[in-house]
């Protein structure tokens, strides 16, 4: 049989016939509401007017102009409102397909820098455990996730890893400063057993995305982090790319703290679901001096080409048309206190987590010890499933290395209204319910 998919799915998924807003349907008339935007992607919504009309019109000019032979408008446009969005000094925009492309991008120009100023010994990229970071090989070397990375050792070479900050199992109360530092910390022990001449950069999920489930650091870890890449020579890597273009209440979420980095990767939310289209942002004198050096020895062939720019400009102007960002505030402020309220309903919800629209919530077995539900109930697999027969999409991991324990992503489209919330939360009981019940887990009346 032909086919184009690659995978074993778990039940048999139904073919797409239209999307609209923040709702699907499938070619029986069934309607999903479409509550993780695909894979935390599709962030205005679907079929948004504004956004196929200006795709349109650039069709109907040019689809595609090699980056080497010309310069286009729509890549001119996005690469100056990208930088707009990004903190001070973060100007030069390089534009790729993707967010493993993006990660690519960034692990080169970083060695590329190195090697071009006399920092050739510079060469380990510091992650974290769990963390994803994408699928290329280089990508996947920072990927601190066992399942996707084990098949495939040693094919991609092995970087050194730090514990994410994951106070929320540690015991560990993570506004207390004292727990910032404690895991931050551990970025700088690593450094010094690996050899700091050795370092060359950090990257991280400022928010974490489907690996750690939403996590967010604890107080004073991003800053301390901060410091610790300026002290020992690190350059400082943000993987946005499914934090970036308002996810989490903020344009970029390195704007929740006073620690900026030094190269910032951005995908998903950049087109939202209109064309393939990722970036990666860096500081200015990483950029000239590679330029100085001859240039940049890395490019993909569709890279930056108008038609993938003209979706990501008018992305970017509906998010701030409709003012996007503050709505994934407001509206992630309620969802996250209406998934809080299911712990009194769910014992076996062990944690809600998250900023802005970028949510989620675990389930244990025993929220005392936050030991995980047993691993062959699959409850990554099978809450999704009823969930989904129920009409709601969400999006779900094992976590914990992926070797134990299951969250569930829960990111709507930016543009949800309260009204929504609602039936989300309703889909959402309903699945538990059902869960609950197959699975013989306490309800509390
Ligand atoms: N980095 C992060 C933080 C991601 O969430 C993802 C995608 N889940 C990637 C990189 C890889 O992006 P892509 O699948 O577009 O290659």
């Amino acid at each position: 049989m032909v086919s184009h998919l690659f995978y074993q799915t778990g039940s048999k998924r139904p073919v797409l016939a239209e999307a609209r807003g923040i709702y699907m349907w499938d070619v029986e008339g069934r309607r999903y509401l479409d509550g993780s935007s695909g894979a935390m992607v599709c962030n205005i919504g679907h079929s948004n007017p504004n956004v196929l009309a200006a795709m349109r019109r650039q069709m109907e000019k040019s689809t595609f102009g090699y980056r080497l032979h010309f310069e286009t408008e729509p890549s001119e446009h996005l690469a100056a409102k990208v930088a707009a969005h990004a903190p001070a000094g973060l100007e030069k925009v390089f534009f790729v397909s993707g967010g493993s492309e993006a990660v690519e991008s960034a692990i080169k120009i970083a060695r590329q820098y190195a090697t071009v100023t006399g920092q050739e010994k510079r060469w380990k990229v510091i992650s974290r455990l769990p963390s994803y970071h994408g699928c290329t090989l280089g990508a996947l070397a920072l990927t601190g996730y066992a399942p996707l990375t084990e098949p495939f050792a040693p094919m991609y070479r092995d970087m050194p890893k730090i514990p994410a900050p994951t106070a929320y199992l540690d015991g560990m109360d993570p506004a207390d400063p004292a727990t910032g530092l404690h895991y931050a910390n551990m970025l700088e022990e690593k450094i010094l057993a690996e050899g700091p001449e050795s370092v060359l950069a950090f990257i991280v999920e400022p928010v974490g995305g489907a690996s750690t489930g939403a996590l967010v650091p604890p107080s004073g870890y991003m800053e301390r982090i901060r410091d610790i890449c300026t002290q020992y020579g690190l350059l400082l890597i943000y993987d946005e790319v499914m934090t970036g273009g308002g996810r989490t209440g903020r344009f970029f979420a390195t704007d929740h703290w006073n620690a900026r980095p030094d190269i910032i990767t951005f995908s998903k939310g950049f087109a939202a679901g209109y064309s393939p289209l990722g970036a990666m942002i860096v500081d200015e004198p990483i950029v000239d001096a590679v330029i100085k050096s001859g240039g940049f020895l890395h490019g993909f062939t569709y890279a930056g080409n108008p038609l993938a720019c003209s979706a990501g400009v008018a992305v970017l102007e509906e998010i701030q048309r409709q003012d996007m960002v503050a709505n994934a505030t407001a509206m992630g402020t309620l969802l996250k206190a209406r998934l809080t309220s299911l712990m009194d309903r769910y014992p076996f919800i062990g944690d809600v987590r998250g900023e802005g629209l970028l949510l989620a919530f675990e389930l244990v077995a025993d929220r005392g010890t936050m030991e995980p539900l047993p691993r062959d109930m699959n409850a990554y697999l099978r809450l999704v499933d009823i969930a989904y027969a129920n009409g709601l999409i969400i999006y779900s991991r094992r976590t914990r290395n992926g070797l134990a324990g299951d969250h569930f992503l829960v990111c709507p489209p930016l543009i949800i209204t309260k009204e929504q919330i609602d039936q989300i939360m309703e889909m959402l009981v309903l699945s538990l319910d059902q869960f609950a019940k197959e699975n013989h887990l306490p309800i509390e009346q």
